[in-house]
């Protein structure tokens, strides 16, 4: 059986493409240099996929920032302004991707997205009335030729025209509709010459079609692909899907004029069902993903090679897959050196996904598989106790009442408490937690790690850096500080060392946005909090000022979000474990006299389920509860705090304001202010900050932008609501940007505060 891979990691093993960009955005190197390690990393990763023996081998999945902003570049939908800068094509995409301020030009970037359920982001592509939809494929034809001259005749991928036009926003008076044609002539244009240059397989990405399609959507995708399809030359299409299940087109979809369908069998629950009812044409290849694109466990091959030789059984002519891109898994375990085999052998990480999908296409033909040795391994593997359970854990979870998740008094009393007790002004100016990570903070950190430096050289510098930090807040003039986060490598990851059940890995990192990469920790077995985990360096920073000095966790949901989930046991129940963790983190902050606590859910929004249907039984129903549960044993004068990463949680608003949080602070710069009309609607009672600047970009913004987001709020939001603060943590920041911006901030609450 021939194999498939929908798209590769791209970063490289050990994260080059990071490096070497970050270097070319300092301007330390050429883009000749920059291209060249692209090229290289792009070889690299081929020569992986082949010697693994793929059939369908991708290219144009590798990005200097994101796919979609890659598509858009292509297809010429570039607004005006980053074209204005008259740069480079390079600079003029990173423009897009993460604004520019120099002497030639000062553009924010596009905004950015969350992609789908997973913790990457995407750019927005940006639609003018004017737009100059033109099609432009040298980067995906030069790459197509890098992979011919390894011998490989790879399968170029695109996102797909519906998918496109679904995640683009248009900024003038035309609607989305009326850009279909000309978005439709470029995708021609892309087909034809494909065709020309002999590439066998396109692969258009539509993974929009896993989320409920309206009757309008399903016009829309139906003519573009008619159109589209009945010109394409000989060219051969595969409409790949994932995150989920085709269930409102599958019967469009098999009756299009496309070569093969890419349909996930891992989220798509649904999807074996859709097959087995409705068939599948015989004149299609159907790419079944079935080795999961999203975590790192190893593919249970009984389960997968009965699902395969159904489809043989039904005549179905299968490809082997991924269930998604590979992207969203780490490159290798090659590098992991710690973890003992004794755990590492249940893992499949990237690279080794190439080989399950080598042998699962070998075993897929084999009539007798069941004897093969590659089988009963892994068989034995799936039958044995992995040691993983904690009774007491069980035990604890089991003794939950249904108290324990509600905070009282309730919450409009504590507010008028809160504003009592900690003599905040009107417009609280606040951090989101973290400061600059700079090389020093790294690397005193690491060589703590490596056993370079004692464990009190390690907090001494810490120590000397909050006490930097807190200095600094203070001349700045900020009202609720923050100890910097210097400790932390990451949000999630700093957590899960300190909890038991969780693994850690030293390479397996993912990329989340741009030249970002997080490295989610590994969700092995029953969760426990082993000692508390954040209290002194929050009792030491709070010595120091008689400022609130917030405390600083990460909410249980988006622990377990951003860690690489168990599949052994429920969601809810690893989420439950991890709350009752926090809880006892939260209750020994306020036992220390820390005043305000932060629960960040960063991640909250992310798992929230396609499709609406399902986003409150599959998701929230126990997503919410959980973080009540966290905060429910505080006292009322105790401010809890929560932070998202997001504002699009328009559709959710009454979910977030039942996590009964006494403040939220959320990303609202790179996003238009509709969710206050929203908020406003729903009478939310959580008090809000939406972040007045976006701290994704190194920009530093003015008093006056900053005093006139304010009064965009002001008219959406009472004054005794609205904080002030940036939109996210400043880690990835400089340390004289993040002073001058932070210092903007407070002057434009300040004068807000005159006019008020
Ligand atoms: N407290 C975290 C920080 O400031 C929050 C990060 C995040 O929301 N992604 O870094
Ligand atoms: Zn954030």
């Amino acid at each position: 059986m021939k194999t498939s891979v929908i798209g590769f990691p791209r970063v490289g093993a050990l994260r080059e493409l990071k490096f070497t960009t970050e270097k070319y955005f300092k301007k330390q190197i050429t883009e000749e240099e920059l291209q060249n390690t692209a090229k290289d990393l792009r070889k690299k990763h081929w020569g992986l996929l082949k010697t693994a023996g793929i059939d369908s081998i991708p290219c144009n999945d590798f990005s200097f920032y994101d796919g979609l902003l890659d598509t858009a570049y292509a297809l010429g939908v570039i607004p005006k302004r980053y074209r204005a800068l008259q740069a480079s094509p390079l600079d003029t995409y990173f423009a897009m991707a993460r604004g520019h301020q120099a002497a030639d030009g000062d553009v924010k970037a596009l905004a950015m997205k969350k992609w789908f359920n997973t913790n990457y982001h995407y750019i927005v592509p940006e639609f003018e009335d004017d737009a100059r939809i033109a099609f432009d494929g040298s980067k995906v034809f030069s790459e197509w030729e890098e992979a011919k001259a390894l011998g490989i005749n790879a399968k170029p991928v695109f996102a797909g025209p519906y998918t496109f036009l679904k995640l683009a926003r248009t900024v003038g008076n035309r609607d989305k509709a009326s850009y279909v044609d000309e978005l439709v002539a470029a995708y021609s244009t892309f087909l034809q010459e494909a065709d020309k240059r002999g590439i066998d397989w396109v692969q258009f990405d539509e993974p929009c079609l896993v989320q409920d399609v309206t009757e309008a959507d399903r016009a829309c995708f139906l003519q573009m692909y008619k159109e589209l399809l009945f010109r394409k030359g000989s060219v051969k299409v595969l409409l790949q899907t994932y995150f989920g299940d085709v269930r409102d087109v599958y019967k469009d979809l098999t009756a299009l004029d496309v070569d093969g369908i890419g349909l996930d069998f891992i989220e798509g629950v649904q999807t074996a069902d859709l097959v087995a009812k409705n068939g599948f044409p015989a004149d299609k290849i159907l790419f079944a993903g079935l080795v999961n694109g999203k975590n790192i466990w190893k593919n249970h091959y009984e389960k997968t090679l009965k699902t395969l030789s159904g489809l043989k059984a039904a005549g179905i002519n299968t490809v082997l897959s991924t269930s998604c891109s590979l992207l969203h898994v780490p490159f290798t375990l090659a590098n992991e050196t710690k973890l003992s085999t004794d755990y590492t052998k249940y893992f499949a990480f990237a690279v080794e996904k190439l080989k399950e999908l080598h042998e699962l296409g070998g075993l897929a033909d084999w009539k007798d598989y069941e004897s093969s040795p590659e089988y009963q391994e892994n068989k034995a593997l799936f039958e044995a106790d992995r040691k993983c359970r904690n009774p007491a854990v069980t035990e604890r979870v089991a003794k939950i009442r249904k108290s324990d998740y509600e905070r009282l008094p309730k919450r409009t009393e504590r507010q008028a408490l809160q504003k009592k007790e900690l003599h905040l002004p009107l417009f609280p100016t606040t951090t989101i937690g973290s400061f600059p990570q700079t090389k020093e903070v790294k690397a005193n950190r690491a060589a703590w790690k490596k056993g370079e430096i004692t464990n009190e050289q390690y907090v001494k510098f810490n120590q000397d850096k909050i006490a930097e930090c807190v200095k600094l807040q203070e001349e700045i003039g900020l009202d609720v500080l923050v100890h910097g986060e210097y400790e932390r490598n990451d949000m999630v990851e700093y957590f899960g060392e300190s909890l038991d059940g969780y693994l850690f890995t030293e390479k397996a990192w993912v990329q989340s946005y741009g030249t970002r990469c997080v490295k989610p920790p590994i969700i092995w077995g029953d969760v426990s909090r082993k000692n508390p985990i954040t209290v002194s360096w929050s009792v030491y920073a709070q010595s120091l000022t008689d400022h609130p000095m917030k405390g600083m966790l990460t909410g249980p949901v988006t622990i377990f979000n951003w860690s690489f989930p168990r599949e052994d046991i429920a969601p809810e129940t690893s989420v439950t474990q991890i709350a009752l963790a926090i809880r006892d983190e939260v209750l020994d902050l306020e036992k220390n006299g820390i005043r305000v606590i932060q629960i960040d859910e960063a991640a909250l929004r992310e798992k929230l389920p396609l499709r609406k249907s399902d986003w409150n039984s599959k998701y929230l129903d126990w997503a919410i509860p959980a973080f009540g549960l966290v905060h429910s044993g505080v006292k009322a004068d105790t401010q809890i705090h929560t932070h998202m990463c997001y504002s699009e949680f328009t559709d959710i608003i009454p979910a977030i304001d039942q996590m009964d949080a006494d403040v939220i602070t959320f990303e609202a710069s790179r996003s238009d202010l509709l969710i206050l009309d929203a908020l406003r609607e729903n009478h939310f009672e959580t008090e809000v900050g939406p972040g007045v600047y976006d701290i994704h970009s190194p920009r530093v913004p003015s008093v006056q932008e900053i005093v006139d987001a304010l009064h965009k709020m002001l008219h959406k939001i009472e004054p005794d609501k609205l904080w002030v603060n940036p939109d996210c943590g400043l880690k990835t920041r400089g340390e004289s940007e993040t002073k001058a911006s932070l210092q903007n901030l407070v002057q434009a609450a300040q004068i807000i505060r005159e006019e008020n």
